[in-house]
């Protein structure tokens, strides 16, 4: 996967996929139960994608990264998530900083960091989140302040993946705290680990486990002025929100992957275990639940595959993006309780693979837009494009 191309064909996609399904099944799959028991950071993985190039998956071929299409790399994450979500994140969050400094960044912040990223030398992640503020982020607090040719930060993100492991975040922070209309006064930094950038605290949570979420808090740090995306302040938060189309995509992907996952494990099984003398799969009311989950499984990736193909012509693609996270995610949770079912109290056995799935699968319908707030904005679109 690592030669330059100047564009990828099917062919090419159908060989990508082989051997990231390849990878998936040899190296992925084995280790996901241990490791998200342990709560341990796979970093034998994170070696392996560096040489898969999935840390520049989406990265430009001028920067050194693959320049794949939103459609394959759509199908990629699938297929990561159906056998282990978490990993899927070490790369994710690390691609949507990356696509912020393509996007948005000088000729010299993408000379300097997009090389090292599509290597994974440098890995990323974004820093949104702050204690009193996620949805409604122009609620956040953390002021940079100018101080000659650099900035002073200070404030604290909270449930900020790859913060721990990684190299550097995509910092949202406030350069005018009193602007109004509020994000006006929001600006992103290209944030590095250096004194003052303290990961304060390593989350424990529900799933997604062995990937570091952490709490950070910036002390006085300071960072060159140069980091400011773009070199203009104010631009800040109209550049998280060009992000959110393909954020929606990834996270659509990821939430389609643990429902096939889920789907896969409940077929076998329900094939397997035997109650009143034949296979449950025979039992009508299991039929029931294996049919809505494939339903569920096609009609999302239906929706994502539409998203990505706009997302990949140039189109505009809030609203069908907006639907396929929320059908994505959804699907992801609707398949995981439908196999925890199948499983009987089998389900609730840490011997099996399926509770990992009921407890990553949540995290799909919070991360980049609650899926409360997805419905009203597939909602308001639906209105704007057909008023009466
Ligand atoms: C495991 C994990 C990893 C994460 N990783 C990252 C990361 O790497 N970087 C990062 O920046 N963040 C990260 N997050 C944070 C995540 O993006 C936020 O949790 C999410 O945006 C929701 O914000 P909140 O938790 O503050 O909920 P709130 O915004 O407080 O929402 C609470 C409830 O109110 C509803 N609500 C709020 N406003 C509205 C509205 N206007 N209309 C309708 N309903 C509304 C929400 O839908 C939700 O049901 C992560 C979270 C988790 C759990």
């Amino acid at each position: 996967m690592s030669d330059a191309q100047q564009s990828w064909n099917e062919e090419d996609e159908r060989a990508i996929l082989d051997s990231i399904e390849h990878w998936v099944e040899k190296e992925v799959r084995p280790i996901a139960r241990k490791f998200d028991q342990a709560d341990e950071y796979p970093h034998e993985l994170v070696e392996q994608m560096k040489e898969l190039g999935l840390f520049g998956a989406t990265i430009g071929q001028e920067w050194g990264g693959l320049g794949l299409s939103a459609r394959t790399y759509a199908k990629i994450v699938t297929k990561v998530a159906s056998a282990w979500m978490a990993p899927s994140g070490i790369f994710n969050s690390h691609l949507i900083m990356a696509s912020a400094i393509e996007r948005f960044g000088t000729e010299a912040q993408k000379a300097e960091f997009l090389p090292r990223m599509a290597t994974g030398e440098f890995r990323g992640g974004i820093g949104l989140t702050e204690p009193n503020a996620g949805t409604d982020l122009q609620a956040i607090r953390t002021v940079a302040t100018r101080d000659g040719d650099h900035y002073v930060v200070n404030g604290a993100k909270t449930w900020i993946t790859n913060s721990l492991n990684g190299h550097g975040i995509l910092l949202l922070v406030k350069t005018d705290p009193a602007a109004n209309p509020r994000h006006k006064g929001m600006s992103l930094l290209i944030a590095e680990k250096t004194e003052g950038f303290v990961v304060a605290n390593k989350m424990k949570k529900l799933g997604y486990k062995a990937i570091d979420t952490c709490e950070l808090v910036f002390d006085n740090y300071r960072v060159s002025a140069d980091r400011l995306i773009g070199g203009v302040e104010g631009k800040g938060f109209a550049q998280v929100a060009g992000g959110l189309e393909l954020g929606r995509i990834n996270v659509a992907a990821r939430g389609c992957g643990i429902a096939v996952g889920a789907l896969e494990l409940a077929l076998r099984y329900a094939q397997e275990r035997q109650s009143f003398g034949k296979p449950i799969a025979e039992h009508q009311a299991i039929q029931l639940k294996l049919a809505e989950m494939a339903t569920q499984v096609e009609a999302a990736r239906l929706l994502i595959e539409q998203a990505a193909g706009k997302f990949d012509r140039g189109e505009r693609c809030d609203l069908e993006a907006a639907m396929a996270k929320f059908a994505g995610s959804e699907a992801g949770v609707f398949c995981a309780n439908e196999a925890m079912r199948i499983f009987g109290g089998y389900s609730y056995s840490t011997e099996y693979e399926i509770e990992r799935y009921y407890r990553d699968a949540m995290l799909m319908c919070i991360g980049e837009g609650t899926n409360e707030v997805l419905r009203t904005i597939i909602a308001k679109q639906l209105i704007a494009r057909h008023p009466i």
